[in-house]
């Protein structure tokens, strides 16, 4: 079989470069050896966020009073929370695939390797194989959770992320190494189902904001989650009881935290295995496949994208990627997109950011002005109940172009994009300042915050 683009990988890299090659006028083809959606809807954002549709009633449940509703034994059904994240998964991969294959792309279903830089085996699930050539090839076989050296890793009930969502009981107590994103979404939901949560964590949250980073331990403490900040994971021991978690804290002291499961979600890894780069000639660099900004390989008619290249395993920087690198097929020129990538963290309080931290900015040479504004004195946080936070800009103190922006409150995944759209277009705090935001919104909190910037923010006496 001949193609002018074949895909391996139906993450949301691999899908979206392929209806986009699809739209450009190539012929296509998408090989996948699981199921359409890769990491991201399957094992990843989505069942993640079904889960945490339910933290958040069970976090609404538990306030109920506060509402004036008198809510008396409710229970969760964790084999029911977790048919229904799989329906959520399910519709999602179904509608994916149909729109794959409306384009026009030919899905194929099985396990890709090279034979050369021109030529793809893939082995079928119906057990034929098919060889296919294709003018461009571009890797987006993602990533897999990585397993740290520690001791007892391989015990049972120690588990990673992709384990965590088939389990259908709730753990009594839960202890989770590792407090990157993954790790603290984790951990902020099982807290809200009623599992007593602790977090080994080496560095909480490293790329975010140090005012978001003060505040959080005392949000997570209030609401139970016992935090362990700058301490490693050394060992993990069986008990007759259940797991005993050792980790030693930033003083060198010993820390034993005994429990029913331990995540370990302490990063993932570029997956190539069985794909036979060497093959091809692509370079893997141990990390991640190297590209060029056409994201091009080594080998010319090669590409990559997504989490493979090991550096942000973000969905929509994957879907960025291949958007931009099948553009740049198209074209021959390196694509012109938004560089801002808004990051968001879905725990609660929510965090999301675009731009440079403080710290960043300086380091960059501004000179820097902040504005900030909490959501506690926003009418609709207020009105929802949900007050704990604040949104933070960070603006150019000559030019009053806003560098960064940093929330924690509600919906702050939501409302980061305006953030990110002033960044990219280098817009001043004007731009959003003079813009006029409904009422009562939460956006009204990112207004006041860049109205801030000039001291100009109305609702902070
Ligand atoms: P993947 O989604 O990993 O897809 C790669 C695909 O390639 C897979 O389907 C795999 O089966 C296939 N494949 C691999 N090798 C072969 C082969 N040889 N032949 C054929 N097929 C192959 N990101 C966000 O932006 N927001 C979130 O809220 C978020 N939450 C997450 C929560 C969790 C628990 C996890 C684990 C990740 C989360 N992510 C989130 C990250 C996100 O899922 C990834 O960044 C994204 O899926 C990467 O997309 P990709 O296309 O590069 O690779």
């Amino acid at each position: 079989m001949e193609k002018d683009l074949l895909i391996i990988g139906g993450g949301p890299g691999g899908y979206v470069a392929a209806i986009r090659g699809a739209q450009l006028g190539m012929d296509v083809a998408l090989v996948e050896a699981d199921r359409i959606g890769g990491t991201c809807l399957n094992r990843g954002c989505i069942p993640t966020k079904a889960l945490y549709a339910n933290a958040q009633l069970m976090d609404k449940l538990a306030h109920a009073d506060s509402f004036g509703i008198k809510v008396d034994g409710y229970q969760m059904d964790m084999g029911q929370v977790m048919d229904r994240k799989d329906s959520v998964v399910d519709q999602l991969v179904k509608g994916t695939d149909k729109v794959v294959e409306d384009n026009g792309v030919l899905i194929l279903r099985g396990f890709a390797s090279f034979l050369s830089s021109e030529a793809v085996e893939v082995k079928l699930h119906d057990g034929t194989t098919e060889v296919i050539k294709a003018k461009s090839v571009i890797i987006a076989t993602g990533s897999v959770p990585s397993s740290p050296p520690v001791p007892g890793n391989d015990l049972p009930g120690v588990i990673d992320s992709d384990q965590l969502l088939e389990m259908r009981e709730l753990p009594k107590r839960m202890v989770v190494a590792g407090s990157g994103v993954i790790g603290m979404e984790f951990a902020s939901i099982y807290n809200s189902f009623g599992s007593e949560v602790t977090v080994i964590s080496s560095t909480l949250l490293k790329r975010i904001d140090k005012d978001i980073v003060k505040r959080l331990p005392l949000i997570l403490k209030k609401r139970g989650l016992k935090l362990h900040d700058g301490a490693r994971a050394k060992e993990i021991r069986k008990t007759d009881t259940g797991l005993l978690m050792i980790a030693t804290n930033k003083k060198g002291e010993t820390i034993e935290v005994e429990a029913d499961v331990v995540l370990m979600a302490v990063g993932r890894r570029a997956f190539v295995d069985g794909l036979k780069l060497e093959a091809a000639g692509v370079i893997f660099d141990g990390n991640g496949i190297p590209v060029d900004n056409k994201f091009q390989t080594n080998v010319p008619n090669i590409y990559a994208i997504g989490d493979v290249l090991g550096g942000v395993m973000l969905a929509h920087v994957a879907s960025h990627h291949g958007i931009a690198c099948v553009e740049g097929i198209a074209t021959g020129e390196a694509p012109h997109h938004g560089s801002t990538v808004p990051d968001c963290i879905f725990i609660d309080p929510q965090i999301a950011y675009a731009g440079l931290t403080e710290e960043q900015a300086v380091a960059k040479g501004y000179e820097i002005k902040t504005g900030k504004f909490n959501f506690v004195a926003n009418g609709k946080a207020l009105s929802m109940g949900e007050t704990d936070g604040f949104v933070k800009v960070i603006a150019d103190a000559s030019t009053l172009k806003i560098l960064g922006v940093h929330i924690m409150g509600p919906h702050a995944s939501d409302l980061i994009h305006e953030a990110s759209l002033a960044i990219d277009h280098q817009m001043d705090v004007h731009a959003i300042g003079n813009s006029i935001h409904a009422h009562p919104t939460l956006a009204e909190a990112l207004h006041e915050a860049v109205l801030n910037v000039t001291d100009a923010a109305i609702h902070i006496s």
